[in-house]
């Protein structure tokens, strides 16, 4: 997708700091980061929202997401993090490529107050 910023990160046509890659999956640190190591993870293939995502490609995902997050909590000591798919501009969905979130969370740190709890 010509106009799609992951799409271009994919293609190394904009830099991107990689933590994984395999030959349908891409890990790099949000841009934006709520906390330290904010990690996004994300199919290679373009898909506009989870929904639209193959399961077996979901897969693939959610399975890179799995060993990323342990290696972020361990890199960065958090005391938990939050897995986020946010689909749809309603949900917050601001890039029209599916991604996952890794957010690090610490006790205290207020970062979604009101939701979820903690
Ligand atoms: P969304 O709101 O769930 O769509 O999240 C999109 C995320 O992509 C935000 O957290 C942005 O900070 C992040 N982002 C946007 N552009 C880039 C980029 O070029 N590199 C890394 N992260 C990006």
């Amino acid at each position: 997708m010509p106009d799609c910023i992951f799409c271009k990160i994919v293609k190394g046509e904009i830099p991107s700091n990689k933590l994984y890659e395999d030959e349908q999956v891409l890990a790099f640190l949000d841009i934006g980061p709520l906390s330290e190591g904010h990690s996004l993870v994300i199919p290679k293939d373009h898909f506009e929202r989870f929904d639209q995502c193959p399961p077996d490609t979901l897969a693939k995902v959610i399975a890179a997401a799995n060993k990323l997050a342990k290696a972020v909590a361990a890199a960065t000591e958090c005391d938990g993090y939050n897995v986020l798919c946010n689909t749809g501009r309603a949900a917050g969905q601001a890039v029209d490529h599916v991604h996952f979130h890794i957010i690090p969370r610490n006790q205290g740190d207020g970062l979604f107050d009101g939701w979820p709890a903690g």
